[in-house]
C-alpha cells in the first residue's frame, strides 16, 4: 500500500493495547512502502512499551468521537487490534468505521480450548467466575485483570495472587498479594510462581495467544484446575483476521 506522494496518503490508525497491535506497528514501519501508521491507547498502563510510527493515548468519547478523529486526521484504515475483552472499544470501531466509511479490520487472536490433562471449568463474565471460584480452590492465581478486580472485592475467601505491571487501583479482596511484574513470562517462571504460593485455582479470561499461555501448561502439570471465562460478544458483520499477517494482507488488496 505505497504512500501518494501526490496525495495525502494511506494511514491506518491501529486500536492497540495488545502484543499484536506493537507487532503490526512493527511490522508496517518495516515495510519497504510503509504508510502513515497512528497507534491508539487507552492510556491504562503508567508507562507503556511505545510501538513505533505514530500513538495517541487516551479516549476518543465514544463511537461519535473515534469518527471525528478518523475524518480529522485522514484515517484511511481503521484495525481493531485491542484485546478480546476491550468489548466497548471494538463496538466503537463497528459504530465508527460505520459513521465514517473508513474500512474496518478486527485483528483477533484466536482463543484458548482445553486439551488432555486440563481441568477447566467455564464463567461466562467476571461475575459468574466470583461466584464460582469460592467452591474451585482457597489459594487463586486471579489472572483476569487488575482493572476489574473490583469484581472480587467482596470476597474473603479464597486467598488471592494478582501479578500486574502497575498496581492495583480501587477496591480489591481483603486477603490479596499484589505482585509487580511485566511479562512475557516462561513455563519455568509460572511453574515456580504456582508452587512458591501453593496455588490451588488459576483464574483467566479466555485472553487467547502465546504471549500468556504458559500459566496454562503450568496449572496442567501441577493438576490444577482453571477458571476461564468466555470472551464477551463480537460486532456483528466486522471482518476479522487471527493473525498480523492477514493485516497486512488486506492493507495491500
Ligand atoms: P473497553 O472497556 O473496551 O473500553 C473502554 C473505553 O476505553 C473505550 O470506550 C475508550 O474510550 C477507551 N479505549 C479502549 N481502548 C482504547 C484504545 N486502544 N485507544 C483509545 N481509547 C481506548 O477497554 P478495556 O477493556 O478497558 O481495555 C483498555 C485497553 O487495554 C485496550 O486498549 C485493550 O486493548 C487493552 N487491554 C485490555 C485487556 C482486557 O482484559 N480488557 C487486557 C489487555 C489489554 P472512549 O469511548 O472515550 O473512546
Amino acid at each position: 500500500m505505497p504512500a501518494d506522494p501526490a496525495g495525502p496518503g494511506p494511514h491506518v490508525l491501529i486500536l492497540g493495547g495488545t502484543t499484536e497491535a506493537r507487532r503490526l506497528a512493527e511490522a508496517l514501519a518495516a515495510a519497504p512502502d510503509s504508510p502513515r501508521v497512528t497507534t491508539s491507547l487507552a492510556g491504562r498502563v503508567a508507562a507503556p512499551v511505545l510501538p513505533p510510527g505514530e500513538t495517541r493515548i487516551g479516549g476518543f468519547g465514544g463511537a461519535d468521537g473515534l469518527a471525528a478523529w478518523i475524518t480529522a486526521h485522514g484515517v484511511t484504515h481503521l484495525v481493531d487490534a485491542t484485546h478480546p475483552f476491550a468489548e466497548r472499544m471494538s463496538f466503537n470501531a463497528a459504530g465508527a468505521a460505520a459513521r465514517s466509511g473508513v474500512p474496518l479490520l478486527a485483528l483477533r487472536r484466536p482463543g484458548w480450548s482445553p486439551g488432555p490433562g486440563d481441568d477447566w471449568h467455564f464463567a461466562d463474565s467476571l461475575a459468574q467466575a466470583a461466584a464460582l471460584l469460592p467452591a474451585l480452590g482457597s489459594r487463586a492465581f486471579l489472572t483476569t485483570g487488575r482493572m476489574g478486580l473490583n469484581t472480587f472485592a467482596h470476597l474473603t475467601e479464597p486467598w488471592f495472587l494478582v501479578r500486574s505491571v502497575d498496581p492495583p487501583a480501587g477496591p480489591v479482596p481483603p486477603r490479596l498479594e499484589v505482585l509487580l511484574a511485566r511479562g512475557p513470562f516462561t513455563l519455568a517462571d509460572e511453574r515456580d510462581l504456582l508452587a512458591r504460593h501453593r496455588i490451588d485455582l488459576l483464574v483467566t479470561k479466555d485472553s487467547g495467544g502465546s504471549a500468556t499461555a504458559p500459566k496454562l501448561a503450568a496449572a496442567r502439570e501441577a493438576g490444577v484446575p482453571v477458571l476461564v471465562v468466555r470472551r464477551p460478544p463480537v460486532p456483528e458483520g466486522v471482518a476479522q483476521t487471527p493473525s498480523v499477517d492477514g493485516v497486512l494482507d488486506w492493507l495491500s488488496a
